[in-house]
């Protein structure tokens, strides 16, 4: 029986290898280009954005026809506002930002940003208008300026230092031996989570886009980093329509609106207030996150 699990096994561990790079989404476009499901209307216009109000609208989805994985899924952000979502792994979060970024089409329902459907305009224009902060961020075995550059084509070495100063990582690159031409990555110099976030973080100031998202941007870091790193990106989230997936609830407290997911559904939504008021699943996450955190104080003190 063991013989007959082998294969299994190895299908697992290459099927989540290739999860875990699908994970920097924008790095996988450039790497193969367009992936081949999807395609864009003849003549397709681009996607004109005017503020970037996101809509969900009635939205289904299924990777394959058996599992429903969305359901129904319909809620609004406005231009500028934030939106957080939560739940469990597995509920269907980082589905949501595939979809938004268009790496598959929904199979019911309608996604738009600013009035126009997704699938009726350029792929190129909507991945344009969308910035990625992911979970892990990968990096390329090339300078570190070449991987904050590649944000956007054509960046000049001024705008790099730019972002590098927005995602308060220039100082340390200066520290480095060969500074902006430092090379990092596997065959580089490596460097801690938080650095490699504030990489991604520089990338996506320097792409400057109208909607971001940041899919459990600091969940791989340290309290401490975390929290570093959670006051640059509420800089870079300001006044630009922000979809936040996140872990820590501590994180999400200010957000415009709050989604809690289960089993691809929205369970609850408000703000933190009127979900904590509702003494519901979200108001048992934020109790349950209070305990462990004063748990881990006392643990440290
Ligand atoms: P979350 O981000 O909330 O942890 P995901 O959106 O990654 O959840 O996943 C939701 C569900 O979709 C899970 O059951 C997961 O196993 C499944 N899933 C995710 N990616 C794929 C895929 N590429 N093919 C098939 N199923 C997938
Ligand atoms: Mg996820």
């Amino acid at each position: 029986l063991a013989q007959l699990f082998r294969p299994l096994d190895l299908l697992g561990m290459v099927y989540r290898t290739i999860r875990q790079g699908i994970i920097d989404m924008e790095a996988m476009f450039r790497l193969i280009d367009t992936p081949q499901e999807i395609v864009d209307a003849p003549g397709a216009p681009a996607l004109v954005t005017e503020g970037g109000t996101v809509r969900f609208e009635h939205v289904d989805f299924a990777y394959d026809p058996e599992r429903k994985i969305l359901h129904d899924m319909d809620f609004t952000v406005p231009a500028g506002r934030t939106l957080a979502v939560v739940g469990s792994s597995g509920a269907g979060k980082s589905t949501l930002a595939r979809l938004l970024f268009r790496f598959y089409d929904v199979t019911g329902g309608r996604i738009t940003i600013d009035g126009q459907d997704i699938r009726a305009v350029t792929q190129e224009s909507v991945r344009r208008a969308i910035g990625i902060v992911p979970q892990d961020t990968v990096l390329f075995n090339d300078t570190i300026g070449y991987n904050i550059a590649y944000g956007r084509d054509g960046a000049t070495q001024a705008d790099v230092e730019a972002a590098a100063k927005g995602a308060a990582i220039h100082d340390f690159i200066l520290s480095l031996p060969d500074g902006y031409k430092t090379r990092v990555g596997e065959r580089g110099l490596k460097l801690s989570g938080g650095e490699k976030q504030r990489v991604a973080i520089a990338r996506t100031l320097l792409k400057d886009p109208t909607v971001l998202i940041l899919d459990e941007a600091t969940s791989a870091l340290d309290s401490r980093t975390e929290g570093e790193i959670q006051e640059t990106l509420q800089r870079v989230a300001q006044r630009r329509t922000t979809i936040i997936i996140a872990h820590r609830l501590s994180t999400i407290v200010g957000a415009d609106q709050i989604l809690v997911m289960e089993g691809g559904r929205i369970i609850e939504r408000g703000t933190h207030g009127q979900l904590l008021g509702r003494a519901g699943t979200y108001a048992d996450m934020w109790a349950r996150q209070q305990a462990e955190e004063e748990e881990a104080q006392e643990a440290a003190e």
